[in-house]
């Protein structure tokens, strides 16, 4: 009973439940409103001055790009911690915060005089993100691991925080810099930067490029420092957010529905960064479409290194004029999906050649098409080893019918081995040949990997014919499908017409699944699936007799965010949504 809980050996403790519990901040969590380049900077100090008489003082701070931490100490020790959640109530992450490092269990005695009454709760708030090199490493390990990567520091500091396990995110390299506080009345400070320096004091990690400003010019300066130094920060930083120094003053000018009317946060434009495009290669995707993709010099954007952006389709790499030789200007959509700009045109070697897409598959050869009305152009050999990769690797995936363990490094020895050429043959392999192939399967491996196709045989119809990777037929359409036929016989034995009629598949889904199916190889290939058991039907009865009151048909529901109160996933509550009978609609997630 002596443990004491602010002790640094209790950093890693506990466990999150089934769910993050809803924490309510203690005054709301608001955004801040965004300033895109100088005029619209200028038009909020300019709202600031007119408000004031004067440009009062200012206090200039980094945009810290992680995620939004609020602490509540109550008698100077760390009790809660939660995420921004909605501004209103967030998620309680207590455990996972405790095992960040740089957050103070206890404040430090002499700063308790700081808070009016240090028996109180106070909540604190600040950003927790992860250093670019962690970020970097981590994200090696996870793919070495061939498990999927961060897309930012951002989003690596956010998930991490999200653990169930706090083991996990006390070995994530997670700092902290602490810069609000929730009610600042329960403070004796009375400004932004008093609040800073007192923070420091309580041994929280304020950030050290700040700056006391009362000026236009010393905004923008400040502004133009820091996009000067985003680059050899060791975080990422997206902007700069200005705030009215005083307290009082903030009070004065108050909040609109969404955010402070005394800050504004000056957003940098996406990074954008150039490097030799070094080649153009052409992926070949499950159904046969070709993909350019740019094969870059590594450049780091957005905190995290790009050397592949996908290109679309000719049309698109025509429209840019990009050229293997080129020195290209990247960027991240949204902060995630690498982009490649255009070239600089200046810096073109003589001899570059505008590019065109291959006659011929890279991967098996075959004449290339592209049909009169589409940007795509395909290969539509049935024997193209890339396709059938793709192919194989779709049917193992999550959302298809999910066979643990079977990733791509796996499934392309199986492919060249000679062994694998298509999904049936998943379903011939034993352990004892797995083993034996020569592809770096250890017994263990092999044993798991077999269960795991075995425990793939009985899953819902709709998930095989997912799999299959028909045209058109994405997870929604395949439930859809599976609904109106229950089993592969009846949904062969369907008429284009009577496919067509079903609502939402409509004529070109109904063309191509008829195709599909009434293709030689494609039937060959369900009738082997068939016989080696995997079941192709859903059990109409059980399912009959399990069946809920269809309360809600004929409604469709678009799910978005998340589910904090019910606790359930999206997926969970589209599917009992759909169990009682409604729609989901999948446009907006
Ligand atoms: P946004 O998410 O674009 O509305 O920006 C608001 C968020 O910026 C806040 O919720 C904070 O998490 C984050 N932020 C990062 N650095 C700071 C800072 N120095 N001052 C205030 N907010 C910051």
């Amino acid at each position: 009973e002596l443990i004491d809980p602010s002790s640094p050996t209790q950093r890693v403790g506990g466990y999150v439940g089934e769910q993050f519990a809803p924490i309510q901040h203690e005054r709301r969590m608001y955004s801040l409103d965004d300033a895109m380049g100088a005029e619209e900077l200028d038009e909020w100090l300019a709202r600031v001055k007119e408000f004031f008489g004067t440009i009062p003082e200012l206090v200039c701070e980094l945009k810290i790009d992680g995620s939004s931490v609020a602490f509540t100490y109550e008698g100077g020790r760390l009790i809660r911690a939660a995420t921004r959640g909605d501004g209103t109530t967030g998620e309680d992450i207590t455990v996972n915060v405790r095992t960040v490092k740089d957050v103070p269990l206890r404040l430090r005695d002499g700063a308790l005089s700081g808070i009016r009454d240090a028996d109180a709760s106070i909540e604190l708030r600040g950003e927790c993100y992860m250093p670019k090199t962690s970020f970097e490493a981590l994200n090696a390990a996870a793919e070495a691991n061939g498990k999927q990567p961060f897309a930012n520091p951002r989003n690596a500091a956010a998930g991490s925080l999200r653990q169930k396990d706090p083991q996990i995110t006390a070995h994530r390299d997670l700092s902290t810099f602490v810069y609000a506080v929730g009610d600042e009345r329960k403070l004796v400070a009375e400004t932004q930067w008093d609040l800073l320096k007192w923070l420091g004091e309580a041994g929280f990690h304020v950030n050290p490029d700040i700056a006391l400003v009362n000026s236009v010019e010393e905004v923008h300066e400040f502004c133009r420092k820091s996009l000067e130094r985003r680059d050899a920060l060791p975080y990422d930083i997206d902007g700069v957010v200005v705030k009215v120094n005083s307290f009082a003053q903030q009070e004065a000018m108050g909040y609109t529905a969404r955010a402070p009317r005394w800050a504004i946060a000056f957003k940098f434009p996406p990074e954008e960064k150039t490097t030799l495009l070094r080649d153009i290669t052409v992926q070949v995707g499950r159904t046969g479409k070709l993909t350019p993709v740019a094969e870059m010099d590594p450049v780091l954007v957005a905190g995290s290194t790009v050397a592949r952006a996908t290109l679309h389709n000719e049309d698109e790499v025509l429209r840019k004029d990009v050229r293997v030789g080129d020195t290209v200007i990247v960027r991240k959509a949204g902060d995630v999906i690498p982009e490649v700009l255009g070239p600089v045109f200046s810096l073109r070697p003589d001899d570059a050649q505008p590019w065109s897409m291959p006659k011929e598959c890279p991967s098996c050869g075959s004449p290339v098409v592209r049909e009169d009305g589409e940007a795509d152009y395909r290969c539509i050999s049935i024997d193209c080893p890339a396709q059938a990769l793709e192919r194989l690797l779709h049917w193992a995936s999550r959302g298809a019918m999910d066979i643990d363990g079977m990733g791509e490094e796996i499934v392309r020895r199986l492919v060249e081995s000679g062994r694998v050429s298509d999904v049936a043959d998943y379903y011939t392999l034993d352990e004892v040949e797995l083993a034996q192939l020569q592809i770096g399967l250890g017994q263990t491996i092999a044993k798991k990997l077999v269960a795991a196709i075995d425990e793939s045989r009985t899953r819902p119809f709709a998930r095989p014919l997912f799999g299959l990777g028909m045209r058109h037929v994405g997870k929604t359409m395949a439930e859809t499908l599976a609904r109106a036929f229950p089993s592969m016989d009846a949904l062969m034995a369907a008429t284009e017409e009577q496919l067509a009629a079903v609502d939402g598949v409509g004529p070109k889904i109904a063309h191509s699944t008829y195709l599909f199916l009434r293709t030689p190889d494609n039937v060959q290939v369900i009738e082997r699936l068939a016989k080696h058991g995997v079941r192709l039907a859903d059990d109409v009865e059980a399912q009959a007799a399990d069946a809920l009151p269809q309360t809600l048909e004929g409604l469709t529901f678009v799910l978005t965010g998340s589910l904090t109160q019910s606790g359930m996933k999206r997926d969970e509550a589209g599917a009992a949504l759909k169990a009682r009978g409604a729609k989901r609609s999948e446009e907006h997630t």
